[in-house]
């Protein structure tokens, strides 16, 4: 593969890496038990009963946020792991090198289009 194809996707990779870490550091703390992992923080409002139950409301919603954010964010981690060994951009299910279209896409990619489907 390209040289500045490389450069560029581990450009945008560390970008989105950036990106993701500032987002789940406004929602979330460093997870005590998971040294790469965050939790969501619980927020707080007020002692009421509405406060309390908004508080819920909102917690659930930074909980399913938190796992996308943190999903995304390991799919960057194993992408920059990937390009580090020379072996990105192979699919991880048949081996073939992954369509660069593809990559330009979703640079986290790890299935070629035919295995993803
Ligand atoms: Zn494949």
């Amino acid at each position: 593969m390209l040289k500045n194809f490389l450069a560029s996707i581990k450009e945008d990779l560390l970008k989105q890496r950036q990106e993701l870490k500032k987002q789940l550091e406004e929602i979330a703390n460093k997870s005590a038990r998971n040294q790469n992992g965050y939790e969501a923080k619980f927020p707080e409002y007020g002692d009421s009963e509405d406060e309390n139950a908004d508080e819920v409301a909102t917690f659930i919603d930074t909980l399913s946020l938190e796992d996308n954010l943190e999903t995304s964010l390991n799919n960057v981690e194993a992408a920059l792991k990937k390009l580090e060994k020379g072996k990105y951009g192979l699919c991880e299910k048949c081996g073939q090198p992954i369509n660069p279209k593809r990559l330009q896409a979703l640079p986290q990619a790890k299935h070629c289009l035919d295995c993803h489907k």
